[in-house]
């Protein structure tokens, strides 16, 4: 069977094939992979360009997948693309000694993040996750890490827990236990975490009332992007701010997807709450693997002696470094933030009244260049609301929909649409067309 009915992906289908015989799952990541939503298989991509991706097929698409958020700039950003061409061509790649770019991006960073005094580049987040972890383990020599069900933080041992766990084993709803990705996982490690349900401030003081003293951090996205998008509620971030600050817990901020796509400043800017330490990765590198992960420099001091190491040969490495300093400098360009917002926000409502106004029970959530569309009747703050509210085989429906009219976001329900600086009003425009019908095709059936 073919990935849609009605769209021709025959040469995807042969190229998974052949694929699988050679990488398991035919895929590198598990966000392509089938269990994800690629199902019966993946679109094989030629190419992007802007706000556009064509597949092996020759069929185009508005792009809302962005790399899962990497393009911000769109594909083939062309100062980016310029920088790390001459980059490479005229100076090189890997030296394991400093250059001077790497302060110049350090002091664009700094400028952009008001919480970001001292800042470490490396190359993924879940890199910079680890490396955050650890520090704030040793800044206040405690062991447990508070996390949230429903995040994504990375893949690493230490953080991959409670992701998308079956509810049915997962323990109460306000006292959740940690799940395993899968197996593998080494016994022992959710010692060392605390499993909560987010937007829930009661949940959170009773677990600092109870194990304030042996909790390093609280490690949050500052709006949720890995369960769909769920924004926090009004006052929950500053709880969080507040009770982490009286109990001397680091609280640590993943931007990873909302950095430099809110704003220069962030999600933190944007919300008016500041962490000690923030991660950022997609939004920094205009498509190439980069990641930073910075603070206060009271804890940033223990990297600076030496004390917590972070080390990796390919960190700040001149393509990340070359390609992130010209995305940060496109990304400065007066206006940007203002016109992205504008586009993005034409989309949001956009949808939601197309969908509203099919008599459709769904609504779209999200803030500036980041959305989803939830298929439900009722609102949705954390993990398991979604998991008992939102209807996924409408969504999948909604995505087979768009899909064969040349609109392409993730398959999956608990993935975001994305929105770069090189979308239009005009793609914005296609797009709420065909969303008008297939809204139209989902409320007749
Ligand atoms: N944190 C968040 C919030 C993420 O969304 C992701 C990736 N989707 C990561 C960390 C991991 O980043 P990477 O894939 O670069 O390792």
């Amino acid at each position: 069977t073919p990935l849609v009915a009605g769209l021709d992906t025959a040469r995807s289908a042969g190229l998974f094939e052949a694929a699988c015989k050679l990488i398991p799952g035919g895929v590198n990541s598990t966000a392509r992979a089938t269990w994800s939503g690629w199902s019966p298989y993946p679109l094989f991509v030629e190419s992007g360009q802007g706000s556009r991706l064509t597949d092996v097929d020759g069929n185009e698409y508005i792009d809302y997948l962005l790399g899962l958020g990497p393009m911000l700039l769109g594909h083939r950003p062309p100062r980016v693309t310029q920088a790390v061409v001459d980059f490479i061509q005229s100076r090189g790649t890997v030296f394991a000694l400093p250059t001077a770019d790497e302060a110049r991006l350090a002091e664009k960073i700094v400028a952009a993040v008001p919480s970001v005094e001292q800042v470490r580049l490396c190359n993924t987040g879940t890199e910079a996750v680890l490396y955050a972890t650890r520090l704030a383990r040793a800044f206040t020599k405690r062991n447990k890490i508070i996390r949230f069900e429903g995040m994504y933080h990375g893949f690493s041992d230490g953080v991959y827990w409670s992701k998308h766990p079956s509810i049915a084993k997962a323990g109460p709803d306000d006292r959740p236990v940690a799940v395993p990705q899968g197996p593998g996982m080494p016994k022992g490690v959710e010692e060392n975490l605390l499993i909560l349900p987010w937007n829930d401030p009661q949940a959170l003081a009773d677990a600092i009332a109870r194990e304030g003293d042996s909790i390093a951090a609280v490690l949050t996205e500052p709006v949720m992007c890995n369960t769909g998008c769920i924004l926090p509620r009004p006052g929950y971030l500053e709880a969080m701010r507040e009770l982490t600050r009286e109990r001397g817990i680091v609280l640590i901020f993943d931007e990873v997807i909302t950095g430099f796509r809110l704003g220069l400043a962030g999600a933190q800017g944007r919300l008016g709450v500041t962490p000690d330490l923030s991660v950022f990765a997609k939004g920094i590198g205009g498509g190439f693997p980069v990641a930073a992960m910075g603070g206060r420099a009271d804890i940033m001091a223990l990297v600076a002696n030496g004390t917590v190491s972070m080390a990796g040969t390919y960190s700040a490495n001149g393509i990340a470094i070359s390609a992130a300093n010209a995305a940060l400098d496109e990304l400065a360009t007066p206006g940007l933030y203002e016109k992205l917002d504008a586009v993005s926000d034409e989309l949001r409502l956009g949808l939601g009244k197309v969908l509203s106004e099919a008599g459709l029970p769904a609504y779209v959530v999200g803030l500036g260049p980041l959305m989803q569309v939830w298929f439900a009747k009722e609102e949705i703050h954390n993990y398991r609301d979604a998991e008992r509210r939102a209807d996924q085989d409408i969504f999948r429906r909604w995505w087979q929909g768009m899909l064969e009219r040349g609109v392409l976001f993730h398959p999956g329900a608990y993935e975001n649409l994305f929105v770069s600086t090189a979308h239009t009003r005009e793609d914005v425009a296609a797009t709420l067309a065909a969303a008008k019908q297939v809204a139209a095709d989902l409320a007749r059936s």
